[in-house]
């Protein structure tokens, strides 16, 4: 397997990611794309937009995912349910190439064929035309934080239209770079900090260095690093959630590496364990080309892990923590 540059490529990746100077992101287009094939309905946003449905239970033996939708209905005030809608925008780059990703690593490029650049008020009037649009807008990838100037952006074209109090903001990071930092102004990270209907979720790729390394493709290494970002992360006033993907293969003894993790994570935060949700790996059609993992055994892999994830969860803490709604914590 070719280890990823993960600094080299992410900096090379951001130029074909954004055009500052017209305040504009590259935005994915699912025409043609084999992530076409697993929407369950078409496109919208002339291609650059899909409605994803997040559900609290995707799998009878996999405990319940309350991302986004716990945090989304408390911010927007609506009554509990088991899911709710997004309106999904892609950027179109990516540092690492994850065998389980669902996204076309063609569209991971910056490819022009798959994308263009859109300023975010174009992406708000998109949203804004459609008849039925949800409540929430995601901004995912890609790895929308190698552009991170994403997120404030939206933000402004959102109050732009007035729409600052109506529309819950998501995004997604994968935890691989600084850039939060390194290209947001002070100013626009206190922006940010202080926009009530935002929550932003990182991804933690693996519970030690060698499930992160097979995941990924990117040095082992960077495990640690995914680490000190959520640290930097939680160090701000922004609402923050994470996901941790399970799978690994048999070289990772997830009864040592599960609970060093998870110590880890108390020393940021005590109760954080319980913000951070494992998320169950599916098949899904782009994943049938990438062979050079063993599938079957990583996928068996999380299922081994999800068991003593769940035990420290019990054994960490009591049962009204653990029924505390996740944005409480
Ligand atoms: S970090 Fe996310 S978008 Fe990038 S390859 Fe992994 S799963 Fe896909």
């Amino acid at each position: 397997m070719n280890i990823i540059d993960t600094d080299d490529i992410s900096e090379k990746l951001r130029l074909k990611g954004i055009d500052t100077s017209n305040q504009k992101i590259s935005i994915t287009n699912f025409s043609g794309s084999d992530q076409e094939k697993d929407l369950t309905e078409p496109a919208n946003c002339d291609g650059f937009g899909r409605i994803r449905h997040f559900k609290m239970k995707n799998s009878s033996d996999w405990p319940a995912n309350p991302l986004p939708i716990v945090p989304a209905l408390h911010k927007l005030g609506k009554d509990k349910a088991n899911e709710i809608s997004a309106q999904v925008f892609q950027n179109s780059i990516c540092n690492w190439r994850c065998w389980y990703c669902f996204v076309d690593f063609k569209l991971l490029s910056g490819s022009k064929k798959y994308s263009s650049f859109l300023h975010c008020d174009e992406l708000v009037d998109m949203y804004l035309s459609n008849e039925d649009r949800p409540s929430m807008i995601d901004l995912s990838g890609g790895q929308p934080d190698l552009t991170p100037e994403w997120i404030p952006w939206m933000m402004a074209a959102l109050q732009k239209k007035g729409l600052e109090k109506e529309v819950f903001l998501w995004s997604d990071d994968n935890l691989s770079n600084d850039f939060f930092w390194k290209y947001l102004s002070d100013e626009q990270i206190s922006d940010i900090e202080s926009y009530e209907m935002y929550s932003k979720v990182c991804c933690f790729k693996g519970v030690d260095e060698i499930s992160f390394e097979v995941n990924t493709q990117a040095d082992g290494s960077l495990f640690h690093r995914q680490l000190e970002l959520f640290q930097r992360f939680a160090a701000t006033n922004i609402d923050m959630y994470a996901y941790i993907t399970l799978t690994a293969d048999k070289r990772t003894q997830p009864e040592t590496s599960i609970p060093k993790f998870l110590d880890r994570i108390q020393k940021i935060k005590n109760e954080f364990p319980l913000r951070i949700v494992p998320l169950k790996i599916f098949t899904f059609t782009p994943m049938k080309d990438r062979t050079s993992v063993d599938q079957t055994e990583l996928l068996l892999g999380q299922e081994k892990a999800i068991e003593i994830w769940q035990k420290e969860i019990d054994r960490r803490f009591t049962h009204e923590q653990k029924q505390t709604p996740i944005y409480m914590i």
